[in-house]
């Protein structure tokens, strides 16, 4: 029996047709080539190689570039303005509602961002807590420590905790964990994930 649900921020409550991640990706991109002083072509190479090790972009940019400006790199790569084109969703905040248990974020970006996100959805007050990437102390999903960290607040177990992210690998960490793990796979991206997958948040309700 469920007790609670975890939910990402980007691809997952909203959908990937806005490209706000995509937009969010090409900044960190532009970031990391003006930071390092490379093209964007050895940017992108350097940033996938690294993201096999480090759960998000800035963890590796902390542990092995020395960045430390965590606020400017944080303003390059989420300005003002970024979700001014994602509408308000009602249906989606009358699903969550609807839902019969209570609802938490867990988002490996910083508050700031979701924050506005949520803001702009108009789903802001569905969620009793929002754990972002500064309140993990900059260790992002899918490390162990970070899902126990939250589950500790939550009063919860991995087993009575659905996640539901639109990363593989997240979701396969939680799962390795014991937990309840839903991908999120909107655009039918990953056909041969072999674990619970859902096109639409709406079929998550099976889960539960
Ligand atoms: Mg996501």
């Amino acid at each position: 029996m469920m007790q609670y649900i975890l939910f990402d921020v980007d691809n997952t409550l909203y959908s990937t047709r806005y490209g706000l991640e995509r937009n969010v990706r090409r900044r960190i991109v532009e970031y990391i080539a003006t930071y390092l002083g490379i093209s964007p072509e050895e940017a992108i190479r350097q940033r996938q190689e690294h993201m096999q090790w480090y759960g998000t972009t800035l963890e590796w940019l902390r542990a092995e570039k020395g960045l430390t400006d965590i606020d400017a790199y944080y303003a390059a790569i989420h300005p003002e303005g970024e979700a001014d084109t994602l509408p308000p969703n009602p249906m989606l905040r009358n699903f969550l509602q609807s839902l019969p248990l209570p609802l938490a974020i867990l988002t490996n970006s910083p508050k700031e961002h979701a924050d506005r996100i949520l803001q702009k959805i108009g789903i802001t007050d569905r969620f009793t807590h929002l754990f972002d990437l500064r309140w993990n102390g900059f260790k992002g999903k899918p490390k162990a420590e970070v899902f126990y960290q939250v589950l500790a607040v939550l009063g919860t177990t991995p087993e009575t905790t659905l996640f539901i992210d639109d990363t593989p690998p997240y979701v396969e960490g939680y799962r390795a964990l014991g937990g309840k793990g839903l991908l999120i796979d909107e655009e039918d991206a990953y056909p041969t994930y072999p674990h619970p997958r859902i096109r639409r948040l709406q079929e998550l309700t099976e889960y539960l």
